[in-house]
């Protein structure tokens, strides 16, 4: 039996980050991912750094807009949290923080524009509301269709790849154990902690996090729990390098599923939240470990949308469509905390986590070290704990 202070349970950008921090505050800390570390929604994103409110915020009505407008605390720490990255890690993750656009072509969305960065600014947010002209005079690169835009001079993006492998190191520099292609299948509490275990390796940690993306709900089940996240799964498609266009900010769109942007290669990164179609298992239910299948109406509305917005885009041969699976939780937010009818089984998962989770699991690692966290009150599981009243 393996003793640890921590098990964290996932290798993604989460569970390496979380277990940086813990392993450099002095606790040992074992990760385990049952596959290779970062080939989960880690590995597989976009990149975009958005600190705008996101579009699917504002599509549902004022109330999710306002619930939205509290993620903003987390966004401006994730702002200083980024600048600082590659120099705590000490590795190149090719962040860019530039700027970011979210544009507008229509009246109903320079409106809808209009109320979110007024929300944006009451919290504290960097933010301009530019016009179609002194939008295309920082990014001539966009369309004349284009109204207005939200300008965020922070955001930007990084390179998915890197930000695992950078945080993995870090956490074994720090101490932590790292280990791959392990699935755990087995979670009971027992006095003073939990045991865990995976085929032959058996665990036993004070603390459990669970950080495993769209297979949180089943490490909660392992220890009899349920948590409100779901896979979804998107696609992404990138383009050859282009020698002529120049995109060098993130550029979304707050009334279409958008988010482009520029490796240092010069290829375009498009997404934004096109839907690809998640596997099924056996017994009906959702599978997020079999890569989900390409839907080609997302492909062709996600092209027509960056075409629309970036013309030029146009010019450019698509070279690879990827889909991949990420996490969403019931009411869209992060849900990061200690379960509270289980003292010491944390979960960190949903939301964008490439932009918040170097900070949620930061603040995550703070909490679990016993230092409160009270900017995560508003993503603590306590407000799903219902579900639970009969579990645990
Ligand atoms: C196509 C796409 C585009 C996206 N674009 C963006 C973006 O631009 N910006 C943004 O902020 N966010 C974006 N996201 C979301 C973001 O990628 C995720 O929120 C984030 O990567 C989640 O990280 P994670 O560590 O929680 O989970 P993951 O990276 O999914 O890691 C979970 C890990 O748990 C492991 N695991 C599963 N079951 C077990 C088990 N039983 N035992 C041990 N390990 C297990 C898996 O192998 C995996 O490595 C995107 C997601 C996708 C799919």
């Amino acid at each position: 039996m393996e003793r640890c202070d921590v098990l964290v349970v996932g290798g993604g950008l989460v569970g390496c980050a979380a277990a940086w921090h813990l392993a450099a505050a002095g606790a040992s800390v074992t990760v385990v991912d049952a596959a290779d570390f970062g080939l989960g929604a880690s590995g597989q994103n976009a990149g975009s750094l958005h600190f705008q409110i996101e579009r699917r915020f504002l599509e549902q009505g004022d109330a999710l807009a306002r619930q939205a407008e509290q993620t903003i605390a987390l966004s401006r720490m994730a702002i200083d949290d980024w600048k600082g990255l590659e120099v705590a890690l000490g590795a190149d993750l090719h962040v860019v923080m530039d700027g970011g656009f979210m544009v507008a072509d229509t009246p109903e969305q320079v409106a809808m524009l209009e109320r979110k960065v007024e929300r944006e600014l009451r919290e504290g947010l960097r933010m301009r509301l530019l016009d179609g002209d002194e939008a295309r005079a920082i990014a001539p690169y966009l369309s004349p269709s284009i109204l207005a835009a939200g300008y965020a001079p922070d955001e930007g993006h990084a390179d998915s790849r890197a930000i695992v492998p950078a945080y993995a190191d870090a956490a074994r520099r720090a101490g932590a154990r790292l280990i791959s292609r392990t699935r755990l299948d087995r979670l009971q509490r027992v006095t003073g902690g939990f045991e865990a275990g995976a085929g032959d390796l058996s665990i036993r940690a004070g603390q459990v996090l669970a950080a495993a993306g769209a297979w949180t709900p089943q490490i909660c089940a392992l220890a009899n729990l349920h948590a409100p996240l779901y896979p979804v799964a998107l696609l992404m498609n990138v383009t050859e390098r282009s020698r002529t266009l120049e995109v060098p900010h993130l550029v979304q769109h707050v009334g279409r599923r958008l988010s482009m942007k520029q490796t240092g290669a010069g290829n375009i990164l498009i997404g934004g939240g096109w839907p690809s179609r998640l596997a099924r298992t056996g017994d009906g239910g959702f599978d997020p470990g079999v890569r989900p299948e390409l839907i080609a109406d997302s492909l062709s509305g996600n092209l027509r949308a960056a075409i629309d917005t970036v013309p030029a885009v146009a010019g450019l041969n698509l070279i690879r469509s990827w889909t991949g699976v990420t996490a969403v939780s019931a009411d869209q937010l992060p849900v990061v905390g200690e379960v509270p009818r289980m003292p010491g089984f944390w979960i960190a998962g949903g939301g964008s986590a490439f932009t918040l989770g170097p900070t949620f699991a930061r603040l995550v690692a703070q909490a679990m070290g016993g230092i409160p966290a009270p900017e995560l009150a508003f993503v603590s599981p306590a407000r799903f704990e219902h579900l639970n009243s009969f579990m645990g």
